[in-house]
């Protein structure tokens, strides 16, 4: 956005809307009624906001305005579970963000960044490159978005997983602002334990996360065990090699005494043999780890089918040898084509084919 902009209100935490609001000659009550108007009670506009006073009302019709994301496609998966959606932002970049609505647990699965700039071969976001960060108030919009829709059903969202398009921790101070603002006491106090930021692995954003001791739930995909089979798929690998990697993780458990979860996209013949399981077990050996298995799924650039049941089966018996738990996580949801930029290509290659975009 020009800097001339009028600020977005969703892009500032509490703090931050009380410093501004300050600035104005206003008294932190009056940021704590804008706060929950706009997260409480989730009004739409300044004027829907319950008990504000008209003169602020006035100055942030002035000075501020309030972003929200607009629905540009969207699609149901076929277990009825499963909505996808393709946001499109204001200068018409769009984003993907799944909402996977389990009775009384609803899950969203939300983006950092349009794109991603890791390259992780599988990954259909990454086949696209890094268009721009994510502002906070796009993520936080993102939310916004989906809870409008669970509301107006009586549902409410418990998880939120940062696994959608983009890397956080390449975007970190964006995406930790809006984390914040997510688990605001006074506003959609989400509980920070069911918010996981998954990450490539970005070394320098593993120490700060530990040491910052923001309250989320991290998870470190990895889909190779050592630096050549790693690198190969996630590129980020030749610039943060396993031993730093593992270093940090450590760092990160010791200092938040927070076990990581470890991502693992099993692709068959590429990293689901018995000797894969292995290595990874003796990586992860005797740390507070838990690796979630992913069957691969197939993306249009990536020449890759995902394991047979009974590959993953013997991949996990291996893992368990070394004392390392596994779930697998069912392809459904931010597992189907919903997962990583999947929807956006996929709508982006119909329209190039001039064809209807609805499924
Ligand atoms: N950039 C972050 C978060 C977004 S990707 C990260 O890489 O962790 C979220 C997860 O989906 C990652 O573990 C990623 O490796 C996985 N993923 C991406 N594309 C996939 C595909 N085609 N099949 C299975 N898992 C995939
Ligand atoms: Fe980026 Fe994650 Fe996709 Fe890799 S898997 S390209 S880091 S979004």
């Amino acid at each position: 956005m020009p800097s001339d902009t009028p600020t977005n209100l969703y892009d500032l935490t509490r703090p931050a809307l009380g410093a501004l609001l300050s600035d104005w000659g206003f008294r932190p009550h009056h940021r704590d009624v804008l706060w929950s108007g706009l997260y409480r009670q989730q009004a739409r506009a300044l004027d829907e906001v319950e008990g504000l006073r008209s003169d602020l009302r006035d100055t942030l019709r002035e000075r501020t305005r309030l972003s929200h994301l607009a629905t540009h496609h969207e699609a149901f998966s076929s277990d009825g579970f499963t909505h996808k959606l393709l946001l499109r932002l204001e200068d018409g970049q769009t984003i993907e963000t799944v909402l996977m609505r389990f009775k009384g647990r609803a899950t969203v699965c939300i983006s950092t960044q349009a794109g991603c700039a890791m390259g992780c071969v599988f990954c259909a976001t990454g086949q696209m490159g890094l268009s721009r960060h994510l502002t906070p108030g796009e993520i936080v919009g993102q939310i916004l978005h989906v809870q409008r829709i669970l509301r107006a059903s009586g549902e409410s969202l418990r998880n939120v997983v940062l696994m959608g398009m983009g890397e956080p921790l390449h975007n970190y101070d964006n995406t930790l602002a809006a984390v914040d603002v997510l688990v605001d006491p006074l506003g959609l106090a989400l509980a920070p334990r069911f918010i996981t930021l998954s990450t490539v692995g970005v070394v320098p954003g593993i120490r700060r996360l530990a040491d910052e001791d923001r309250p989320v739930q991290l998870a470190v995909s990895l889909h190779g065990a050592t630096d050549a089979e790693r690198a190969a798929l996630v590129p980020a690998g030749r610039r943060w090699p396993l031993a730093e990697l593992m270093d940090a993780c450590r760092y990160y458990i010791a200092r938040r005494k927070r076990r990581i979860f470890f991502e693992w996209t099993l692709i068959a013949g590429r990293n689901d043999t018995s000797e894969h399981a292995h290595t990874l077990g003796a990586l992860l050996g005797g740390m507070d780890a838990h690796v979630n298995v992913i069957p691969l799924n197939p993306t249009v650039g990536y020449d890759g089918d995902p394991s047979q049941p009974a590959s993953v089966r013997a991949f996990q018996d291996v893992l368990m040898s070394h004392g390392v738990p596994s779930t697998v996580r069912q392809r459904r949801g931010i597992d189907i084509d919903a997962g990583c930029g999947q929807l956006k290509s996929a709508v982006e290659r119909r329209s190039r084919r001039s064809l209807p975009t609805s499924p």
